[in-house]
């Protein structure tokens, strides 16, 4: 009865919500036509010339832009607002300052233009890698007005950039910026060659697909390692996981259903495009992917997304998980971040047309792709790298932590005939027939989906799948674009000084292909044949965090970053000590979670197991039952076994982590808690896991695997 009226209440909901949807999109977001419509002409015309031209905002034109924009915020009942930004922490950061200035008796409501413009968070607090001290703690924000003011949670937020006072980045929005800069600089320059000048700006598009886990409140709430780290540090598989794999794309549940249907709404107010939501393979596992957009827009987007999904996902009585890998034996989650490049007039740069072989413009491009992956691989490695990712990578879900690229059979094939100097024969469109004359034959997708693959070209764009779920994308696009445009400025160099365009132009693909085409790979990524055929190709295999990140400060990347004003070397510098001192944190806080867990929960609990046993057999044996072999005696010798080896283990993991505490590097401590730490970590689990199956349900201290992922 409660359940029909529950979905009675669902089907009523979602048909509100359609008609609706064009009135409330983008109705939290001051943008284009909320500016166009609210600010003088002559203003607006200065506001878009500094989005366009990415120029500073005039003050006086500030003025007027900070007025409209708090009398528009306090109409959508907006008391507060907030320069947001995106610190090295992962996640968004947010001050907030009420608009009351007083004036004689009583108050106004006010923001000035100083106030929109710049801010001055005390921030000591969040990583700065050493950039900034305490006795200068203050850091700045400055609005991007790239991206549009928003309303969340009834307070105005300004997207801003956040430097310290002697300008280095303190975010990760700045390097983002600063790298579309770069891409777009040389991206231009290479268009131009091919006698393009109508084209004003080169944007790079993201659309980044965020997989997440769903769980129940109650049960999320009697488990510390859900709450302190985001994942199960135990738990037995349960009986039945994804084999069936009849969750992915299954039918969605109600609750999750309603859940999706208000995270919709709201995402729709802050003008985000979410557009598809699907089951994922796990258990309790789903999808959303949004429309892509321009990439700084989809970055801020992104962070929105993960946020709201969490708050939503509260006030249904669930727990949204955007952890990696927040439950053994079933997959993990990652963000596929599809990135193209457009140009301001909206042609896709890596669209490769009817004919690909005779789209030179199109092949340039995509030779400089090529090149990219292939020479700054280990940067894209180190773009994914957390503690959390590591369980991903390798595993038999995610592409491994080699970084290679997949092209389709067609394309591959062009490339072939490139270097060995032959004539593409253009495949007449491959018919594809499914067998059944309802179902018109359709052309075959000549970029064939291979989803094994770490970075995949997929028609237009590409997709880059090694990400984790729970980062901002801000890093791996920073990269992406910085990688690139290294590439196409050493085109660039080599194409405008040519004497013969074509002839040179032909070379520099031939070489180009031929020179990198080892990072090309159209089989199955997560083959052990792959891993071996990787390593005779010579391309880096960096298995873990620690592994990878040291890279970050290789003098020829350093170099690369620095000639394209991403990074300074002082900023990569702090950069790799915040990663690799937030490796070590997290790992810290898991192995103190598993100890508390260990001595506070499973071993008293066991205890009053074996006490109960104990009990049954002592009255056994009053009335003179014969206890030698009994099932008591079997089960609890092997709970005492298992408990010893427990205890010890238990010891073991403690003593490592002190002895963490000894190391004075941050690269020394992340490799202890790597090589000691994990491993110890993982003993204890294996055991207590073991323990679970052998201990009666009502005895276990916390909810089972078979509670969180099946019962939502
Ligand atoms: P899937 O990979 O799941 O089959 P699609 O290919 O339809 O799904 O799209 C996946 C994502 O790629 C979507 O978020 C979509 O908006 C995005 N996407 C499509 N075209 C581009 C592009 N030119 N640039 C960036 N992202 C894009
Ligand atoms: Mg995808």
């Amino acid at each position: 009865m409660i359940r029909s009226a529950v979905i009675l209440l669902i089907d009523i909901k979602v048909v509100e919500i359609v008609t609706n949807v064009p009135e409330i999109f983008s109705s939290l977001v001051f943008n284009e036509t909320v500016m166009e419509d609210k600010l003088p002409r002559e203003t607006y015309k200065v506001v878009k010339k500094t989005i366009e031209q990415g120029i500073p905002l005039d003050p006086a034109a500030a003025a007027v832009v900070a007025n409209a924009m708090k009398d528009w915020a306090i109409s959508k009942g907006a008391t507060h607002y907030t320069h947001w930004f995106q610190p090295l922490t992962g996640i968004t950061a947010e001050k907030h300052d009420s608009f009351i200035t007083p004036v004689n008796n009583g108050v106004i409501m006010d923001l000035t233009g100083k106030e929109l413009i710049k801010g001055e968070p005390d921030a000591s607090s969040f990583p700065s890698g050493g950039l900034r001290a305490t006795f200068e703690a203050r850091g700045y924000t400055a609005w991007d007005p790239t991206s549009f003011a928003f309303i969340k949670d009834g307070v105005l937020c300004i997207p801003t950039a956040f430097c310290s006072y002697g300008g280095e980045a303190l975010d990760k929005k700045t390097p983002l910026l600063r790298s579309m800069d770069a891409l777009n600089t040389q991206a231009l320059r290479v268009l131009r060659l091919f006698g393009n000048n109508t084209v004003k700006r080169v944007i790079p598009t993201v659309g980044p697909e965020q997989e997440y886990f769903l769980i129940d409140k109650k049960l999320y709430d009697k488990r510390k390692d859900l709450i302190f780290t985001g994942r199960t540090l135990f738990g037995a598989n349960p009986p039945k996981g994804q084999e069936l794999e009849d969750h992915y794309f299954g039918a969605i549940k109600p609750r999750v259903a309603a859940f999706m249907a208000e995270l919709d709404e709201e995402l729709w107010k802050l003008g985000i495009f979410a557009k598809t939501e699907h089951n994922e393979a796990a258990p309790a596992q789903h999808e959303l992917a949004p429309i892509f957009t321009s990439m700084n827009i989809a970055t801020d987007h992104n962070q929105l997304t993960m946020e709201t999904m969490k708050k939503v996902a509260q006030r249904h009585g669930l727990v949204c998980l955007l952890h990696e890998k927040p439950f053994e034996g079933v997959n993990g989650s990652g963000k596929h971040n599809n990135w193209s490049l457009s140009t301001d007039n909206g042609k896709n740069l890596f669209d490769p047309g009817k004919t690909p072989s005779e789209n030179a413009q199109f092949l340039l491009f995509l030779a400089a792709v090529i090149k990219a992956v292939d020479d700054f691989a280990p940067l894209m490695r180190c773009s994914i790298a957390s503690a959390g990712n590591d369980h991903r990578l390798g595993a038999n879900e995610a592409p491994p932590a080699i970084v290679s690229m997949f092209l389709g059979d067609e394309l591959t094939e062009i490339l072939d005939c490139i270097v060995k100097d032959v004539h593409f024969e253009a495949h007449k469109s491959h018919k594809m027939k499914l067998g059944l004359d309802i179902i018109p034959a359709f052309p075959k997708d000549n970029t064939d989906r291979n989803r094994t693959s770490p970075f995949a070209f997929t028609g237009n764009k590409f997709e880059f799948r090694m990400l984790g779920s729970a980062a901002s994308i801000a890093d791996t696009n920073t990269i992406l674009n910085t990688i690139i445009a290294e590439e196409l400025k050493q085109f660039a160099d080599i194409l405008e000084n040519a004497e013969d365009f074509t002839t040179a132009l032909n070379e520099l693909i031939k070489n180009t292909v031929k020179e990198h085409n080892r990072v090309i790979f159209n089989g199955d990524g997560y083959s052990t044949e792959w891993e071996e055929e990787a390593s005779r190709r010579g391309l880096p295999n960096l298995r873990t965090t620690v592994d990878c990140l040291p890279y970050m400060v290789k003098p020829e990347y350093v170099k690369v970053f620095g000639e394209h004003k991403v990074f300074t070397e002082t900023e990569l510098k702090s950069r790799l000590d915040i990663e690799l001192e937030t490796y070590s944190k997290v790992i810290n806080i898991e192995a103190l979670t598993s100890i508390s867990m260990i001595r506070k929960e499973i071993i008293p609990a066991v205890i009053e197991y074996i006490k109960d046993i104990t009990t049954v057999a002592a009255n056994k044996a009053t009335i003179g039952a014969n206890l030698n072999n009994s099932f008591e005696q079997k089960l609890i010798s092997r709970l005492s076994d298992l408990m010893t080896d427990l205890y010890n283990k238990c010891d073991l993991l403690d003593n490592e982590v002190q002895s963490t505490t000894k190391c004075s590097s941050h690269f020394e401590k992340a490799e202890l808690f790597k090589n000691k730490v994990i491993p110890a970590m993982n003993d204890c689990r294996k055991t207590a896991d073991e323990l679970e199956t052998i201990v009666g349900k009502k005895y276990w201290p916390f909810p089972t695997y078979s509670d969180l992922l099946f019962r939502v």
